[in-house]
């Protein structure tokens, strides 16, 4: 980790910017692991027979920006959904991997290259334009990753988790210039719902996603949320995740973008205080 990038102020003097993000995993993490069961693989189609939907209605109705890192067999298996996500022209395209693959596992930086460029290709073609946010895949990046994507020229990655702001990552003590809009394990759903899930009620998501963003809102840094359309986009936690929106929108200075808009914006204002 390196230095933190919080700005002194966000754009029009936000107290705070909130980033909305979307892993659209579906059946890709599945496939990645071999798993055939066609029960176990209709659990996660749900994010694209009707998550992703929800969720993508949800974010009209408060007219807000999201980001959505896509593994590409994601997109390949349902192609409708890139098309969907950009309808609006708010939101932003991220990279999830080729098949959602698990880079320590590969153990070969050629073929962590060869799928990584694959899956840069397939999205900057379904785009139309070239994703500049990275988020690795079950969140692990092997030794080769990040030298992989500062080499494909990202603008940010968005896996790792040293600070709940944005900052620097450094390599061999060396700033590398890449920003980080870190993610965390409690700012996710996974570890509360679905299959291993232990979560009894679905109103402590909320209370617990909203004493994140006080929190935040406090210190004047970011609040970023990472969610799954096929966990996520089920009722109850879209209820809790409607509320949280809400909530946020009655609060005066809150920046709602995307991790582009985000990092960008702080990469400029880091680069300007030098
Ligand atoms: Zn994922």
């Amino acid at each position: 980790m390196g230095r933190k990038l919080t700005p002194k102020s966000w754009p029009n003097n936000a107290k705070v910017a909130v980033c909305l993000s979307f892993d659209v995993d579906n059946e890709a993490f599945l496939l990645a692991r071999g798993e055939t069961s066609p029960t176990t693989l209709s659990a996660a189609d749900f994010g694209a027979q009707s998550g992703l939907g929800r969720i993508l209605r949800m974010l009209d109705k408060y007219k807000i920006p999201a980001s959505f890192f896509i593994p590409a067999v994601s997109a390949v298996i349902h192609p409708e959904q890139i098309p969907a996500i950009l309808k609006s022209g708010r939101h932003e395209i991220g990279v999830h991997g080729w098949i959602h693959e698990f880079l320590p596992a590969l153990q070969s930086a050629a073929e962590e290259e060869r799928l990584l460029n694959q899956a840069i290709d397939f999205l900057t073609k379904a785009a139309g334009k070239r994703p500049v946010g990275y988020r690795a895949p079950a969140w692990a990046f092997s030794e080769y990753t990040l030298p992989l994507i500062r080499k494909a020229g990202f603008l940010y990655d968005s896996s790792l988790q040293a600070m709940d702001e944005p900052y620097e990552i450094v390599a061999n003590g060396e700033p590398t210039g890449m920003v980080e809009l870190a993610i965390d394990w409690t700012l996710t759903e996974t570890p509360y719902l679905g299959r291993s899930g232990t979560m009894p009620n679905p109103e402590l998501l909320y209370q617990l996603y909203r004493a994140e963003f006080d929190g935040a809102y406090q210190e004047g840094t970011m609040f970023l949320l990472t969610l799954h359309p096929h966990v996520t986009g089920h009722r109850a936690p879209m209820q809790q995740l409607e509320k949280l929106v809400a909530y946020m929108k009655s609060k005066p200075g809150v920046w709602f973008a995307t991790g582009e808009q985000i990092a960008e914006y702080v990469k400029k204002t880091a680069k300007e205080a030098r």
